[in-house]
């Protein structure tokens, strides 16, 4: 067998869902790192998180037990820098609305972080910071609609916390949005491909992996850099959410946890003919019938194998169906529900928590 991880030169980790939870380390997912770092792979970590430097990443990471070098963090907030480091001349105005990393990393690019739009700055750059006021956001207004640049770092709506979702960045960006009536100029972080491209660039890798838990972000910005993806089971994804998922948001292999790396074959796809795996799918009213025994993961591979290929079928099939086109393309594969036959498919799709129709 060809372990998955043999076939790529570099992995791009998320961070939230896939290494740690909160404060938390998923469990096993530090052995797995160590263990990958002594296969001599390359690791980085992609954050969509703009509110920390990359050395309070890795100051996190090892207090965790896995030690990292700030040169393995990307966050959205260097990409973001960077890009304004690019486009404007040096020494540049730039009103900062943010942590003070982000203010931090604008001026390692040479820009000088302001905080008024009456200094004319050349370009907002906003990103998630606990310490936003009011104030800064219609200083944001005031610059954008003098003719400043606008850059998000990223527009996740919500930031996980021990008291649920709180708003994060997008929910602030789109306070600016409203007020003005347009979007920024350019948004950096996934499902943007921005930061896989920072990260495969700075590692020189020919073949990058992306290891994600949200199908929205990691899984689709891996389609937009054109790169591999696997998505783990450890976070915000569930197994029923891959039944639906449009095809920029499915994955190229599954796996539990990190463990994945090492004991999926890398012949396994997300996608592979059911024979294979001892499950049998068949297409019934509404949803998929699984009938068979073997491991679950492989019932929710053959799942998706059933369930994705229908809906090509059924863009061939439905083409008539005018207007349906867009919502297609963002949309399901019409799969509602999954019958089981038997009691090894009723356990199996218990353990991967699809609900039974
Ligand atoms: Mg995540």
């Amino acid at each position: 067998m060809s372990r998955l991880i043999d076939g790529y030169d570099l992995v791009i980790l998320d961070l939230d869902g896939v290494v740690y939870l909160g404060s938390e380390p998923v469990p096993g997912a530090v052995e797995e790192l160590n263990r990958l770092r002594r296969t001599g792979h390359q690791i980085r970590f992609a954050t969509n998180n703009a509110s920390r430097l990359a050395s309070e990443v890795t100051a996190l990471l090892a207090g965790l037990g896995l030690p990292a070098h700030p040169d393995e963090v990307v966050t959205s907030a260097q990409v973001a820098a960077q890009l304004l480091g690019d486009r404007l001349p040096s020494g540049a105005p730039v009103l900062v609305v943010g942590a003070d990393a982000l203010r931090k990393e604008v001026a390692a690019v040479g820009l000088t972080p302001v905080d008024s739009a009456d200094v004319k700055p050349l370009a907002v750059i906003q990103g998630y910071g606990p310490a936003l006021r009011w104030s800064h956001l219609a200083e944001a207004c005031v610059a954008v609609r003098a003719g400043a640049y606008w850059v998000a770092t990223n527009t996740d709506r919500t930031l996980p916390s021990p008291r649920g979702p709180l708003p994060g960045n997008g929910a602030l960006v789109a306070v600016v949005a409203t007020a003005l009536g347009r979007g920024p100029d350019v948004v950096v972080g996934k499902p943007q491909p921005a930061l896989f491209q920072r990260a495969a660039q700075q590692a020189a890798a020919r073949a990058p992996l992306v290891v994600g838990d949200r199908l929205d972000t990691d899984i689709q910005g891996a389609h937009a850099a054109g790169m591999d993806s696997l998505l783990v089971l450890t976070g915000v994804a569930q197994p029923a959410d891959l039944l639906t998922a449009p095809p920029a948001q499915r994955p190229s292999y599954l796996a539990t946890n990190l463990a994945g790396l090492f004991t999926v074959d890398g012949r396994a796809r997300a996608t592979v003919p059911a024979e294979q795996t001892g499950w049998r799918v068949r297409r019934v009213a509404g949803g998929l019938e699984l009938s068979g025994a073997g491991a679950p993961l492989d019932g929710l591979r053959a799942l998706c194998t059933a369930a994705w290929a229908e809906e090509a079928g059924a863009e061939e099939a439905g083409a008539e169906e005018a207007g349906r086109e867009d919502g297609a393309a963002g949309g399901g594969t019409g799969v509602k529900a999954v019958r089981p036959v038997g009691p090894e498919a009723e356990a199996a799709l218990r353990e991967l928590r699809i609900t039974v129709g």
